[in-house]
Formats: C-alpha cells, structure tokens, sequence
C-alpha cells in the first residue's frame, strides 16, 4: 500500500514530535514513523528534565541560540498549557578557589549568549540560599528550571494529532532513497514491508540518526555525522535532611564537549538524584552498574559533605548521540541541516541532538520549518 505525506518525522522523541507539532500546525501533511509501540521511549524519557539557561555553549553555536530561544519558548508552552514544571534555579557551585576563578568566564560566556541574570555569590550568600550546600563560590542561574519531560511529549504529540498528523508506531524505517516527487520511505512493520512516499523527510532518529542518515545516501564518515554512544547513570538519594536541597547544584565543568560533571539535580516530586556520569559504550544498555555507587558518593561528597555511601542507590540510566571519536572532550555542535547540497534536497538531517535537546526542542522545530520553507 501507498500513502503520500508532505513531511514523513522519523522517530518520536522529543525532537520528531516537536517538528511534527510544529509543521502539522503550520497546515502540512506530517507522518510521524517510530519503531517502538510509544512515543518517546528512548533519550527524551532518560534525561535529567533539566530546562537549561545556554551558559555554557559556544557563543552563535546552534546550541547556544537554539538553548536560548528554546528555553522562552519551553516556559511559555508550559504556563499557556499547564504543563508541570518549575523554575527552580541553578547554582554552579566551586569546591575550591582554582574553580571560583573558572565562574567568572562562565559568566561571561553566559553574558554572549543573552543572558542577563546571573549572578556570582559569595560562600557566605551561598550558604544562605543552600545551607548544606559546601563550596567557595556559585554562579546562580535563576532562568534554569525542571519540567516533565512525558508531560511535554504528550502534548506536542496531541497537538500534533489534533491538526492532523498521522503516527505510525511499531514502525521501523529501513529505508530512505530519493524518489520523482520526493523521498520513498521503507517502513517494517512487524513482517510486513511498505513504502511512504513524503516530499519531504526528516531525521530525528536520536542514537540512530546517523545510520537512518547513511541510509538515504549520506556518506557519515565523510560528512562527519558518526555517533557513539556515550552512558550517563544516575543515583537516587534517600530522603532526610542532610541530603535534602531546593536548587540544582552543578560543578564547574570539566571538558567542553559537555559534559557539565555529575550534579545534583531535583525532580517536581522533591525527589534528589546525583548523575549523569559519562562514558562511552558500545550497545543500547540502560542498567546502572550498583558498583559505580562509590564513584557517585565522592561526586556527590564534594558537595554534601554529609552525604552517606548508603544514601544513595541505584537509579536510571540515559545514552548520548555524541559526535567526535572515543574520549574526545571537545565542544561539537548540534547538526541540523538541509542536504540539497549534497545532492539530496527534502531531507533533514539532526544529528548529536545531545544536551540541550530537551530545552531547545521548540526552537529546533522552528528552525527545521524554516529550513523547509
Ligand atoms: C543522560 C542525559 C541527560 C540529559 N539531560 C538533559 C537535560 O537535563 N536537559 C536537556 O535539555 N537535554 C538533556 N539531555 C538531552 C535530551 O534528552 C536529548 O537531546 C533529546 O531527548 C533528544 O531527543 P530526540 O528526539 O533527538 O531523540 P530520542 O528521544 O532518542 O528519539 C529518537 C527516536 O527515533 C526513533 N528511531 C530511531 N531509529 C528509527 C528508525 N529507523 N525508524 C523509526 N524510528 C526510529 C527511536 O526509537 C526514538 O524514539 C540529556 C540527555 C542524556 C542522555
């Protein structure tokens, strides 16, 4: 059987949902294609939930102005439709004084990407915003904030339905070739075989970006579009007072290639976890290794001195799309591009949608709108 779409979405994290709500409510034909039987089962539902300010990234990077932009956006979806979130705030926090000198130029990267309300602190007015909190020094962040990452995928997917977007589930693409009108889409369903015939594809495969990308015709290596997989655990506390905190508490970063360092982060039950480390991995293994708890106590220590080795247990688990080879630490963009040039016009290509996809996911689909506009 034949269908014709204008837009064929494959995959429905956040990123293919929002493009979808995005262009369906724009008045074009959207079929989303996902191969597990729900929306956002992979990335987008293990991640810290974290709606990001933009301090971090390179000055003009799409990271940067999608962050930004995507972060507005976020806040005002989430108050229009009552989506749980919360504007917690964020405090970057240094253990010593080598790491204090590190906030300032923080700030100031913060300062290039449109950010006008940080704040550096003092010990002193740390300790009154976070009393258990040790450090020398913070940066307060007070735009940054939490949400519920399933709250927010429900309603792009729904708004997305409502304005007429079709949603295949259970539905694996295997194929993407160039066609007269278009793009002829190969989807497997169960045993069954069909073809969709879009004039236009998108690729927001997250963790198999790149390979849904070599299969319409991308050389990846060369392009540069090869991804790895690279882990992050997170560690549950126990609740009692000693580990009990109102903000997100972040390190000063270790690399650049964004890794920000295991933090501690809050979720909108009150719930406290310290994660995500960073490794790389070779397969799609979301178990957390008991034995990494030590690790996680000495991260977490740095911070909560009172913090107990049997206050922490074993949580969840999310993988990064990183592009750059094995152990690199350099700062890669994301990638988001129209391929007419290679040769193969309609086709979209996001590709290392890592952190901060969550928080730019809106802007990314105004971004890709244009793109096909
Ligand atoms: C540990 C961790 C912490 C993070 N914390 C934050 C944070 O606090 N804030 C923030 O802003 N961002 C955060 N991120 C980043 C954010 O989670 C991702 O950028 C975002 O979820 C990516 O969404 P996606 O839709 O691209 O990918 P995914 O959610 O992985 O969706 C891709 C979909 O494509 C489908 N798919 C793949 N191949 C095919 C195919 N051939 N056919 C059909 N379907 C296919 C998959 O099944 C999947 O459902 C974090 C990421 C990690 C790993």
């Amino acid at each position: 059987m034949s269908h014709d779409f204008e837009v064929a979405v494959v995959g429905a994290g956040v990123i293919g949902l929002a493009v979808a709500a995005e262009l369906a409510g724009a008045g074009r034909d959207v079929c989303v294609i996902e191969r597990h039987a729900a929306i956002g089962q992979e990335t987008s539902s293990r991640n810290s939930e974290v709606i990001h300010s933009g301090i971090y990234y390179q000055p003009e990077s799409l990271k940067a102005q999608l962050c930004v932009e995507g972060k507005r956006l976020l806040y005002d979806l989430c108050a229009a439709r009552g989506l749980p979130h919360r504007r917690t705030g964020k405090l970057i926090v240094a253990a010593d004084e080598r790491e204090a000198g590190s906030l300032e130029t923080l700030a100031a990267n913060g300062r290039r990407n449109g950010l006008d309300d940080l704040v550096l602190m003092t010990r002193a007015e740390l300790a009154v915003m976070e009393p258990r909190v040790r450090g020398v020094a913070a940066l307060w962040s007070p735009s940054t904030g939490i949400l519920s990452a399933h709250d927010f995928m429900r309603d792009l997917a729904g708004r997305a339905r409502e304005k007429g977007a079709a949603f295949l589930f259970n539905a694996d693409v295997v194929g993407l070739e160039p066609a007269a009108a278009g793009w002829r889409v190969a989807v497997r369903e169960g045993g069954a075989l069909q073809d969709l015939r879009a004039r236009h594809a998108v690729n927001s495969a997250g963790l198999r970006s790149d390979a849904v990308a070599a299969l319409a015709g991308v050389d990846v290596k060369e392009a540069g579009y090869t991804l790895r997989f690279n882990k992050g655990e997170y560690f549950r506390l126990r609740r009692r007072p000693e580990t009990t905190v109102e903000h997100l508490i972040y390190p000063v970063p270790y690399d650049e290639g964004g890794w920000l360092g295991v933090h501690i982060t809050v979720d909108l039950q009150g719930d406290v976890k310290l994660g995500p480390s960073a490794f790389d991995v070779d397969e799609l293994d979301y178990s957390v290794d008991p034995a990494h708890a030590e690790e996680f106590h000495a991260a977490g220590r740095r911070y909560l001195p009172d913090l107990r080795l049997e206050d922490i247990q074993a949580d969840m688990a999310g993988i990064r799309p990183k592009l750059g080879p094995r152990g690199d630490g350099g700062f890669h963009d994301f990638i988001i591009r129209e391929e007419s040039e290679r040769g193969l016009p309609g086709l979209v290509n996001l590709v290392g949608i890592e952190s901060p996809g969550l928080t730019a996911a809106l802007a990314i689909a105004v971004y890709v709108r244009s793109l096909l506009d």
